[in-house]
């Protein structure tokens, strides 16, 4: 087994650039509207996620100051490293048209080219950071992936690409511990299930409380190396940062991983129509330069971030480019949230005691 330096800055030859996958192909995964036939309500998971994220990317510059990375589809084997290759048949089927795999999991058409691109585009991200080719990386995909579990997709996700990158990183670079940091509102049931009984992989979800799925997530959920921390609803950036303090930052500290991986989900924005927290995009910045600074105490500033949830067109292209600009160590293109949503500020009590019962 390879080893990894640990606790060292980047070698000086290894360029200090932040890697982003960000590939159109992805666009073509479709879910179903709801609604009788005259209203067709817009599914929240959509590609305009994705469009409305290049857009002000394009706009910021930021792209000038990152490296794009070209996607590959996974290989299946890497798929089967966390999931029943039964699961990996059924999501890959390329059936005629969007058929129910299990509770708000569809596939269409489009399904298998986006999905293996997903998934694939994350582990072309972990190979060119832990080769030490870039610095950290960014990956904008689609479908999510997080609910998944090794044989059941649910929640919009259908391959648990985050599971898939740290099991891969394993086995294919040597890396001893791996730890996934998911901040996604929604519970990362499918990433800690997959990992539960094994203690060379980390998981930490901070997300709102009994949300989805609505009996996963409490504090004292079995696992060798599971942490939830469950937050109450109107949770905003100060409750993040407390989570950050008493429980994110000790937690990786002392299980000092090879790699960080960040699950980011960012429907805990303030106007997110999935959740019922107020985090705002320097909120999303905060917590993304907290990461960058842990991974450069604990792994050598090797850190990866995977799209999962974020349905609020409004918040989400920003809260993105935050990230990755976060990432790359550039200035915030804001230093206030652009979209403005009235929220309460401050710290209440009930964030307090959710976050200590976690500590
Ligand atoms: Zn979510």
């Amino acid at each position: 087994m390879r080893s990894m330096s640990k606790r060292r800055s980047p070698r000086p030859s290894v360029p200090n650039r932040t890697g982003l996958v960000f590939d159109e192909r992805c666009f073509g995964h479709r879910n179903p509207p709801s609604g009788p036939s005259w209203l067709r309500v817009p599914p929240f998971e959509r590609p305009e996620r994705l469009a409305a994220t290049f857009r002000a990317l394009e706009g910021s510059g930021v792209l000038h100051k990152v490296e794009r990375l070209s996607a590959r589809s996974a290989p299946r084997t890497a798929l089967e490293l966390v999931h029943d290759a039964s699961h990996v048949e059924r999501v890959l089927a390329e059936p005629r048209e969007t058929v129910m795999l299990d509770h708000e999991a569809w596939i269409g058409p489009g399904t298998r080219t986006a999905a293996l691109l997903a998934v694939g585009g994350l582990l072309e991200a972990v190979a060119a950071v832990v080769a030490g080719d870039l610095r950290n990386a960014f990956v904008i995909a689609r479908p999510p992936g997080h609910h998944a579990e090794a044989s059941r997709p649910m929640g919009f996700c259908l391959l648990n690409a985050t599971a898939v990158a740290a099991r891969w990183v394993q086995l294919a670079r040597g890396a001893a511990r791996v730890a996934i940091l998911d901040w996604d509102v929604h519970h990362g049931n499918g990433t800690e299930a997959i990992f539960r009984d094994d203690a060379s992989v980390l998981t930490i979800s901070l997300h709102q409380e009994r949300l989805y799925p609505s009996d996963t997530g409490d504090v004292d959920a079995p696992g060798e190396s599971v942490l939830n921390v469950p937050l109450p609803a109107g949770t905003g950036d100060a409750g993040y940062a407390l989570a950050f303090d008493r429980v994110v930052e000790p937690a990786i500290r002392a299980f000092s991983p090879d790699l960080l991986l960040i699950g980011a989900g960012q429907d805990a924005a303030a106007s997110d129509p999935l959740g019922r927290m107020a985090v705002t995009v320097p909120g999303f910045r905060e917590m993304t330069d907290r990461a960058v600074e842990l991974a450069d105490e604990c792994c050598g500033g090797r850190v990866v971030a995977f799209l999962e949830g974020g349905y609020s067109l409004r918040h989400l292209p920003a809260a993105n480019l935050a990230i990755l600009e976060g990432l790359a160590r550039l200035p915030s293109s804001f230093p206030e949230d652009p979209v403005g949503c009235d929220v309460p500020h401050g710290l209440r009590d009930i964030e307090r005691e959710a976050v200590e019962a976690a500590a």
